[in-house]
């Protein structure tokens, strides 16, 4: 083990960014592990049709590495992962991950003042640091229904590309930022498409047409109108989460009529609007970009039922109320487990201390997302309370690289063994962002972004640039530092 050895668990976009941004420091001994055959996080398994980011790649990329060339306003994945990957090779980060490796167990050994970590084939890892850099939507929910259904399935994250939709009768269950991008791909090639929503969601326009060539060469070239594009992406995306943040001001009232407007503009049979209408607050779920889904739904092939199901039979699915749809696949649109977080991981910290434990009982929180007191040195991308509704993740995630890195400075100019988080900041904090939630769209309805005792657990409650300040700075003042472990030579 190096003197400074970190691991991360994750080589998608946040663990990329942080070896990085930690190679820069002169953190030289990193080593990224990750379960998939290669690096590329959600943009490896998100391989469904019209699988693409909503949030425009002039703000959805690095900072370091911004690009000028993008097809589209919102890139495909393909466009995505060779971004990545490309980024990745370009900063020597490539060679440093350890692919198809499962980590199951990290363990925080306090003698030695340092984790183990243990993947699924036994392999172990010692560090000084681990950062955990697996997301919030890495593991695919699938409900458990009642079912005894032998035709073919799969879950959207894990796209079985071998199996042929044409001429198929085809269920899609569930409707959210997933589904809208494959749904309206999916009725072009099915024989016949029933897609079953348990919900509404709210709407805007995106058309995400290639950028004209002008429009290309214009960005290629002239200076400084990439980063205006890039700042005014930003820009647009806090005035979103104001509009989620704020639902009863004019702004917020403003965009929810928009929503509407251009919902009922593409919605043109009442009947299928009537059931594709949400009945909760605009923001509130997350807000879907797409000019394609609503008018899919209204071609002839494709139903909409929103009668709940009620379990799958031989043939398809039955609703409650007894009908059955006889279907030859079933797509589960049905996103992730989300309030999972890293586990099933095993992690022990100080004291054999479970965080599954301590979040089973807390709810999963941590300080500004990253930090957990009691758990020193090891720090999370995308944790709790880090999730965007308006902006790019990929700046979250960046913030913490920044904020991690300072951290392992400290540790390092100090000579320590590892840092931890003061229990009383974290609780602060934590009581504080909290708090910030009271009135916001967020609050008004059930989702992924809260748990079972309705505690909002993904999303951060503020602005992007809130959270860029909350994090520029370490507070050294914020936590105690490990010494490292004394070394007694045993006489022989
Ligand atoms: P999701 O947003 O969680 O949507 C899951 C859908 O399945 C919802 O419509 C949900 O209904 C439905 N569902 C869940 N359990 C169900 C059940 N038991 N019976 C019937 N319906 C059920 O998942 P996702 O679409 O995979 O997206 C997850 C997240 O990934 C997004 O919110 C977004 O953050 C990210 N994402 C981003 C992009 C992008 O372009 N940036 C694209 C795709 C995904 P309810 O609404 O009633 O719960």
């Amino acid at each position: 083990m190096g003197e400074h050895a970190v691991v991360i668990v994750g080589a998608g976009f946040g663990g990329v960014g942080v070896a990085i941004e930690l190679r820069r420091a002169g953190f030289d001994d990193i080593t990224l592990l990750d379960a998939a055959p290669e690096l590329g996080g959600t943009w490896y398994w998100n391989t469904y049709p019209g699988a693409a980011c909503d949030v425009p790649s002039h703000l959805y990329s690095y900072s370091f590495a911004t690009r000028r060339d993008w097809s589209r306003i919102c890139s495909p994945q393909d466009e995505i992962i060779t971004y990545l990957r490309d980024v990745a090779r370009d900063h020597g980060i490539d060679e440093l991950v350890e692919p198809n490796t499962e980590v199951v167990a990290c363990a925080w050994d306090s003698d030695d003042a340092c984790w183990t970590v243990t993947s699924r084939d036994g392999r172990t890892w010692s560090a000084a640091a681990i950062v955990l850099a697996t997301g919030q939507l890495n593991q695919p929910a699938i409900p458990q229904f009642e079912s005894t259904f032998a035709g073919h399935s799969f879950h959207s994250a894990r796209w079985d590309h071998a199996y042929d939709l044409r001429g198929k009768h085809v269920a899609v269950v569930g409707t959210g930022a997933s589904a809208v991008q494959f749904v309206p791909e999916v009725a072009e090639q099915a024989a016949r498409l029933t897609v079953f929503q348990r919900t509404g969601n709210w709407f805007l326009p995106r058309e995400n047409h290639l950028y004209p060539a002008l429009v290309k060469a214009a960005i290629e070239h002239v200076p400084g109108l990439q980063a205006y594009r890039r700042r005014f992406i930003y820009n647009y995306g806090e005035t979103l989460t104001a509009a989620i943040r704020h639902p009863d001001s004019p702004w917020g009232k403003f965009l929810a009529w928009r929503s509407a407007m251009f919902m009922r503009s593409q919605l043109t049979d009442p009947e299928i609007r009537r059931k594709a209408w949400p009945d909760y607050t605009f923001g509130c779920k997350r807000v879907l970009f797409s000019s394609a889904y609503l008018p899919a739904l209204q071609r002839p092939n494709v139903e909409l039922v929103t009668e709940p199901i009620e379990r799958l039979s031989d043939a398809g699915v039955v609703t409650d109320d007894g009908r059955e749809r006889a279907v030859d696949c079933v797509i589960w649109g049905t996103g992730f487990h989300t309030s999972r977080f890293m586990f099933p991981m095993e992690i022990s910290g100080t004291g054999g201390a479970s965080l599954r434990d301590a979040w089973a009982i807390s709810g999963p929180r941590a300080h500004k997302g990253v930090v957990v007191p009691g758990f020193p040195s090891m720090f999370i991308v995308y944790g709790p309370n880090t999730n965007t509704s308006g902006g790019s993740i990929i700046f979250y995630e960046e913030t913490q690289a920044g904020y991690i890195r300072q951290a392992l400075d400290e540790v390092r100019r100090r000579g320590a063994a590892a840092i931890d988080v003061r229990p009383e900041v974290a609780a602060a904090s934590d009581a504080a962002l909290q708090a910030r939630f009271a009135g916001t769209a967020w609050t008004r309805c059930d989702s992924w972004y809260r748990d079972e005792s309705g505690r909002i657990i993904t999303n951060w409650p503020g602005y992007m640039r809130e959270y860029g300040a909350a994090l520029r700075d370490l507070d050294p003042s914020d936590f105690t530092f490990v010494p490292q472990p004394s070394r007694t030579t045993v006489p022989a």
